[in-house]
């Protein structure tokens, strides 16, 4: 649509007043610039990667500031106006929770991506919040450095996106959440208020510390405009094997051997046998590195250079002898080691290639693991035929994806009813074995009605106060997380 100018006679005629989405699109464009401000084919802006809310897709406009400033001139403009907005990011989040489903504004931060400063001193890096997580590792690589985690969706989410959702992802068992790694802030508030909080110290006890509640907020209470990071020293030393196991109870008893030989886990993933073949069938190149079937594959990578007296070859040995694993393959080159990592990392995308896939993002005690797993094997034999069930995850984090998917002549929206009833009967079982709903994938929309199940009725009451402090008019994603 063609941009026209503000004029005083238009906004003063009755047209403007019929129609408020033009009269938002105009102020709003002259408080940005004619282009950062879009109506037309913005549907992609409205939805994540739940299939479940692609077609749900309703946002009423799109804002692209490049600035601090700009996110809060339209903050001040929405509180005004009492408009609801969505942060955006990469929407590659997994819970629904950067959806836009009922005319919200978009705020999109794809355009706040500059890397500011790179501090080799400080081992921190400062950066917008739009930019690219894979754009940022790279520009670590010359400090021979990189970033305490890693995600599937790398190429496209957002340092911002990954700090609203507090992000594990494949580096956890070595760094733990990114919640740790955070030094600094900057956020500006549903009233357009910008706080600075902490820039880039590491040490800093003063008191409570605002920045924690920002950090796997999901964007309700904030945005994230900038953020430093502690960086990491990147170590190319380092062993990766897979084994093939029977059951769970050996792979989980494969992970506390190998720490009770106090070896440094980097990565400890798990994937079950039909996750390899759907990855082995659907992405071309692939291959399994097996020449026997396994129920389970467990894929280690472990500090190269800690241990002088007993080798990690020698702990493997003893692992298959012991019958806790009974095949073994070790990557010798980058070939190989790409290979098996690609194994891991493809599971979601192949699945994706075979149909709408519903996910669950569960965490467990380790020491519920094996138990649960079984009352778990129990609820899907009773309850989830005619669907397909695929396990992968993050063992040494306990951290389990339950991917469900229908028949190809099951119906989308029959699939999803019976989804939200096996949900609810799967979060109860979590709950009874002290588990988490969601690992790392957040709330959003998605795991909102089971939120009882995860924070009690005094917590949800505090995080409702919270929430109107923060954001008094309630304009920011509205109807997630609370
Ligand atoms: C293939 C694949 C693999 C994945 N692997 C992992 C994994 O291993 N571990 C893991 O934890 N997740 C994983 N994810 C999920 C997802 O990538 C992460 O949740 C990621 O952090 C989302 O970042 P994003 O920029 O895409 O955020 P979005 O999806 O755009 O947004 C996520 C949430 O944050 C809010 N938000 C976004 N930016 C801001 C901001 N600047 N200020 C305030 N709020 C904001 C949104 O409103 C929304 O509520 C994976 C996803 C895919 C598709």
């Amino acid at each position: 649509m063609p941009f026209l100018n503000i004029s005083a006679r238009y906004l003063e005629s009755d047209l403007y007043k019929i129609l408020p989405m033009e009269k938002h699109r105009f102020a709003l464009q002259s408080l940005l610039s004619p282009a950062q401000v879009i109506t037309e084919d913005i549907r992609s802006f409205g939805h994540d990667r739940m299939p479940r809310y692609i077609s749900a897709s309703n946002p009423m406009m799109v804002v692209l500031p490049q600035s601090t400033e700009e996110v809060q001139s339209i903050l001040q403009y929405c509180t005004k106006h009492q408009l609801p907005l969505v942060p955006s990011g990469g929407r590659t989040g997994l819970s629904g929770g950067a959806v836009a489903a009922k005319g919200e504004i978009v705020l999109s931060l794809s355009k706040m991506n500059r890397i500011v400063d790179i501090d080799p001193v400080n081992q921190s890096v400062t950066c917008e919040a739009g930019v690219i997580q894979e754009n940022l590792d790279q520009a670590l690589e010359p400090y021979g450095a990189t970033l305490p985690y890693t995600l599937g969706s790398k190429g496209s989410c957002q340092i911002g996106g990954n700090v609203s959702t507090n992000v594990g992802g494949l580096k956890y068992s070595e760094y733990g959440p990114l919640r740790n790694y955070v030094l600094g802030l900057e956020v500006v508030l549903g009233n357009g208020t910008v706080l600075d909080l902490n820039h880039k110290v590491h040490k800093n006890n003063a008191g409570v510390d605002l920045k924690q509640l920002f950090i796997g907020a999901e964007g309700i209470l904030g945005i994230i405009t900038q953020i430093t990071l502690k960086y990491v020293n990147n170590d190319p030393h380092f062993h990766l094997f897979m084994l093939g196991t029977h059951s769970m109870d050996q792979a989980v008893e494969s992970v506390l051997t190998l720490k009770r030989r106090r070896f440094t886990l980097k990565a400890v993933e798990f994937l079950s046998r039909n996750c390899l073949e759907s990855v082995v069938g659907n992405i071309p190149s692939m291959k399994d590195p097996f020449l026997t079937p396994h129920n389970f594959y467990l894929l280690f990578q472990i500090n190269a250079r800690q241990h002088e007296e007993i080798s990690v070859f020698d702990v493997c040995n003893d692992l298959l002898e012991q019958n806790l694993a009974q095949d073994c393959v070790f990557a010798q080159s980058t070939m190989e080691r790409r290979l098996l990592w690609d194994l891991r990392e493809n599971i979601s995308e192949s699945l994706n290639q075979r149909g709408a896939v519903h996910r669950n993002d569960l965490a467990l005690p380790l020491s519920q693991l094996s138990d649960f797993v079984k009352a778990l094997d129990t609820l899907i034999q009773k309850e989830y035929s005619p669907f397909q069930v695929y396990r992968y995850g993050h063992l040494g984090d306990g951290n389990i994806h339950l991917n469900i998917l229908a028949p190809s002549n099951y119906a989308q929206e029959r699939f999803e009813k019976r989804c939200d009833v096996l949900d609810e009967r799967l979060f109860q079982l979590v709950h009874e074995f002290g588990g988490a709903i969601s690992a790392e994938h957040g709330i959003g929309l998605l795991r909102k009605p089971y939120v009882s199940l995860t924070k009690s009725p005094e917590e949800l009451s505090l995080l409702q106060q919270l929430k109107t402090i923060f954001d008094p008019h309630g304009i920011l994603n509205p109807g997630k997380v609370i």
